[in-house]
This record gives structure tokens, C-alpha cells and sequence, in this order.
């Protein structure tokens, strides 16, 4: 280990093993581990992982939590995520250097998502005096109809490596105003960010002692820990963020039990550049969104729809961009592109590539970025190619752009839906008609829909998720915390007789 890396540790007060049940933690008894860092291969950490056992004794620790936590005023348990936030504040520099290390993003980027975790736990402590719910007029006589929201009991989070530590704080501080434990399986990628914020969450919980430690454990295990948390029915929710591969056998095994799954999968994200959209805000935005993140956020933009009369100004504009994005440590002061995660990523992008040429695209950019011998860095690609193209369907995790032209918008509308992917979707335009058409049920058919802004870079007052191969979930803002919840419909007599709804009669 590094002695940078030994030091961004010590300040997290981080001693890493496997297992970090409440206050608890001890060894695996899965196998070695080795964490490296995907800047230069380094090692962060070597011990041995979880195995799918461990899972239940998290499960057992975090039921006997929910007991505690779910009779503690909603407001308190808001003050307790009031709390972490403030802790988060604190470790903000500390915490996004360790996600540059782990994840590769660059210090302005892991920085943000740092900042994304403060903004939830202050979205979450304002949702804590919210936990509204409705009160219904009865259609019998003296009687009244309300809904509650109620704990729902302890959630498994199973997450990606590409956001290490806020798809976690999405979930987690929803759930714990909620009144949720949750029990999270963190990337293999990415171990020590999750252990991280785990060691935080109790750093504060031993100043308090009404906050079971509990209420939050992290494991760390590849694919059968993930398994044995959507398996397990003490999860009536399961929160997984990832691959539609993933998705698909986590839906099944969850919706095998009939327990609730919030899934957050792969996107294929699209814009539509129309004739009068405005070019230079246009450019900057796909350069963002495009190669932000080294092409590895799942709201990357992936498709370009634009007019005909718009392809040349853009590629014109797009070519020297390409050639003047800096790639290299992300750590560096002007740096926009760190490395790709690790060598599977890479070599999914030449395989992208190669598919994209046999399928009739024009290729600028790609291949391995010169001058590193360590860490996999990548040249960003841009790929004119024709909309069927099969390889356009797919999502590839890496910095690819297919440019495509259309004549007509609906054409660009039926164009950009033609995927099995549903997460984020933009329209750079100046036509009013345009933007509200993309907007309009006809339009857009993704979780999020965007008008001058690009495909990337979520806030979290929204409700955030997408559709058909997304998976449906929805996370982070809006009324996303009923799915944290149970409902409950409560009737009231305050009369002395028994009418029955529809007007029965079963008097004897
Ligand atoms: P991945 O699917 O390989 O792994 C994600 C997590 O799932 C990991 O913790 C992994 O161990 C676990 N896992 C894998 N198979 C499992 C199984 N069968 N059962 C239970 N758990 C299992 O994804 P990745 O490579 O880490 O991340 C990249 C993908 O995540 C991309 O597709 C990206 O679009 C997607 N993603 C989506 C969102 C979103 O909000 N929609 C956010 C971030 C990333």
C-alpha cells in the first residue's frame, strides 16, 4: 500500500475487513481480495471477502435493529442523518479521494459525489417531518379513512462500482429516516469506499445512544453475496444498482420470494439535436456527457440524434474537443479523463468498436491512451454510424459516442425509443414545440427527460431511475421514500352502527 493511500485511510479512521456488521467487524472466510486502484494497478488492500453465510447473520443484527428504529420518531431519526451529513462535510476531501482511488474519477467528480451524499442527508432530514400521508372521505356515515406510512424493515443495497458511495447514501438516508436498516453489499471494485462510509455511520452512532449500531452493516463478497441479500426474505426491499444482467436474476430470485425490488440498471442514453439548437451550449454539454467520468457513468450519453444539417457543425466542433480532453492520473490538476476501471473495460470497448466498423461506422478516436504503463487509459471514439445499427442497442461502459442523422423529429423521437434502455434522454433545441413534444407522452420514453441540459449530472431533488430495461426504480428525490415505506389504510367508526361499504346488508 501507498503511503498516500495509507495516509487518505488513516483519516478515514479505516482499518478494512470484510465484515462490518453494526459496530462489529472481523474477517471473511471467502477468498483473498486483492483491492487495487485502476490508476495505477496499485494495491489498496488485500483480505478476505464475505462468503453468502455472513449475509444472514447481517440479516438477524439488522431485524432485531428495525425492532428499535422503527419506534423512534421519524424526526429523531432525522436528526441522526442530520448528523452524518455534518460527518460527511467533515471527511468530504478525505472520502472523494478515496473514491478517485478506487473508482478513477477525477478529484472535481468524486468531490460532487461526496457532495451528492451531504445533499441527500439534507433532502432526507427535510423528508423526515414529511413522511406525509392522505386522509380519504369515508362513503359510510361517521366514519373516516386516513393512510399512514410505516417502517418497512431492513433494506439490502447492492451497488455498482461507478458510484461507490452515493448510490449507497441515496438509499440509506431515505431509509433510515424511514425507519429501515439497511444491510449493503458494495462493488468487489470498490470495497473500501463502502467500508468507509460504513465507519463514518458509526463513528456517529457511538455519540448517540438511541441509534442501534445495527441499523447499518457492510459486506464485502462478489456475486453470492449479492445473491444470498436478494435471496434473503428479512429484505422485504432490495435496492440493486447495476448491470440489466444483474437486474434480471436479482428481479427474479427477489420477485421469486414476492419481496420488493428497486432496480437501477444500464442505460443507453440519447440526444436529439434539432436545427435550432444552440451549438456552443450543445457542445459543451455532450463533451460532458459524453466523456465525463471516462464515458463510465450509467447516464452517459451514448447516442447522438442529430439533424442532418447539424452533423458537420458538430463533428467540426467535436474533433479538436477529443484531441484536447486531458487524460491521465485523475488526481492531476486539469485532467478530465481518469482511467477506465480495469482491463474487462477496455477490452469491451475494442470489442464495441470492432462490431461498430463491421457495422458500417466511421471510427475517430478509441484505443488504448499513450504513455501509461500502468492503469487502463483510453482515447474517447466517436462512431458515425447508422441508427439500426445493432451495436447502438447495447450499452458499452466506456467513453464511446455514436453520432446518428435524422430528417424529421419524429423520426429522432422513434429513433432515440428504439432501445431496450430507458434511463435519461435530452433535446437541444429552440423550438418551444419541439422541447414540449420531446416532454409530451409521444416523446421521450426514458425515467428522465431533459431540454438544453445533457444526459448526465442528476440533482437529487428529483426522482431518479428509468424504465423497460432501466429496471423502473426510482431513487434519491420527489416521493421516491414510499418505496422505503409500507402503506397503511386505516378506517375509523366513530358511530354506534355497522354500515358496510357498498351498502351491504348482512344483518341476521
Ligand atoms: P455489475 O452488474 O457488474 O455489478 C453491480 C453489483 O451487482 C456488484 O456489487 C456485483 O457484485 C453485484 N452482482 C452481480 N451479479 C449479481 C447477482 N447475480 N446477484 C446479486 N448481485 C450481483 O455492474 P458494474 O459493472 O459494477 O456497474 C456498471 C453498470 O451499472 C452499468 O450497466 C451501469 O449503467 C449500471 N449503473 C446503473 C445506475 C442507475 O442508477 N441506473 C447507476 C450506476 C450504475
Amino acid at each position: 500500500m501507498s503511503a498516500a493511500t495509507a495516509t487518505i485511510l488513516r483519516n478515514l479512521n479505516l482499518d478494512p475487513a470484510a465484515i462490518y456488521i453494526g459496530n462489529a467487524r472481523r474477517a471473511g472466510r471467502g477468498e483473498e481480495l486483492v483491492a487495487r486502484s485502476p490508476i495505477d494497478g496499485s494495491t489498496t488492500a488485500t483480505f478476505n471477502q464475505a462468503t453468502a453465510s455472513d449475509v444472514a447473520e447481517a440479516a438477524v443484527e439488522a431485524t432485531k435493529a428495525f425492532r428499535q428504529w422503527r419506534i423512534v420518531p421519524a424526526p429523531k431519526r432525522g436528526e441522526f442523518v442530520r448528523l452524518i451529513g455534518n460527518a460527511l462535510r467533515e471527511k468530504k476531501k478525505d472520502l472523494a479521494a478515496l473514491v478517485t482511488l478506487e473508482a478513477g474519477k477525477i478529484t472535481a467528480e468524486a468531490e460532487g459525489e461526496v457532495q451528492e451524499m451531504i445533499d441527500v442527508c439534507d433532502f432526507a432530514v427535510g423528508l423526515s417531518r414529511q413522511l406525509y400521508g392522505k386522509s380519504i372521505v369515508s362513503e359510510r356515515p361517521n366514519h373516516r379513512m386516513m393512510e399512514q406510512w410505516h417502517p418497512l424493515g431492513p433494506v439490502g443495497v447492492i451497488s455498482a462500482f461507478n458510484f461507490p458511495v452515493a448510490v449507497w447514501a441515496w438509499n440509506a438516508m431515505l431509509a433510515f429516516v424511514c425507519g429501515d436498516p439497511v444491510v449493503w453489499k458494495p462493488s468487489e471494485k470498490t470495497p473500501l469506499t463502502g467500508l468507509a462510509c460504513q465507519q463514518i455511520v458509526q463513528d456517529v452512532i457511538k455519540t448517540l445512544d438511541w441509534v442501534p449500531p445495527a441499523i447499518s452493516s457492510v459486506i464485502v463478497g462478489g456475486r453470492d453475496v449479492g445473491e444470498a441479500l436478494a435471496a434473503n426474505p428479512a429484505f422485504p426491499l432490495i435496492s440493486a444498482t447495476g448491470s440489466t444482467r444483474m437486474g434480471k436474476q436479482v428481479a427474479q430470485v427477489v420477485a421469486g420470494r414476492l419481496g420488493r425490488s428497486l432496480l437501477e440498471l444500464g442505460g443507453n442514453n440519447a440526444m436529439i439535436v434539432t436545427p435550432t439548437a444552440d451549438l456552443e451550449l450543445c457542445v459543451r454539454a455532450i463533451t460532458f456527457a459524453a466523456f465525463g467520468t471516462a464515458g463510465q457513468r450509467c447516464t452517459t450519453l451514448r447516442r447522438l440524434i442529430v439533424h442532418e444539417s447539424m452533423k458537420q457543425p458538430i463533428l467540426d466542433r467535436l474533433g479538436p474537443i477529443m484531441q484536447s480532453i486531458k487524460i491521465g492520473d485523475p488526481r492531476t490538476s486539469g485532467v478530465l479523463m481518469g482511467p477506465l476501471i480495469d482491463k474487462d473495460a477496455a477490452d469491451a470497448m475494442d470489442t464495441a468498436l470492432a462490431t461498430a466498423k463491421e457495422q458500417g461506422g466511421t471510427i475517430t478516436g478509441g484505443g488504448r491512451a499513450k504513455g501509461f504503463t500502468n492503469g487502463v487509459y483510453v482515447n474517447p471514439a466517436i462512431v458515425v454510424i447508422d441508427a439500426g445499427a445493432p451495436i447502438t442497442r447495447h450499452e458499452t461502459f466506456a467513453p464511446i459516442l455514436y453520432v446518428m442523422t435524422y430528417e424529421n423529429l419524429d423520426e429522432a423521437v422513434a429513433m432515440h425509443n428504439d432501445v431496450p434502455q430507458g434511463l435519461s434522454s435530452a433535446i437541444f433545441t429552440g423550438d418551444m414545440r419541439e422541447a414540449e413534444g420531446f416532454l409530451s407522452p409521444a416523446g421521450s420514453d426514458c425515467g428522465i427527460a431533459n431540454v438544453n441540459i445533457g444526459t448526465s449530472g442528476a440533482e437529487i431533488g428529483g426522482a431518479f431511475g428509468g424504465e423497460k430495461e432501466t429496471g423502473g426504480g426510482r431513487e434519491s428525490g420527489s416521493d421516491s421514500w414510499q418505496t422505503y415505506m409500507r402503506r397503511t389504510t386505516n378506517t375509523i367508526n366513530y358511530g354506534h352502527d355497522l354500515p358496510l361499504a357498498q351498502g351491504i346488508n348482512f344483518d341476521v
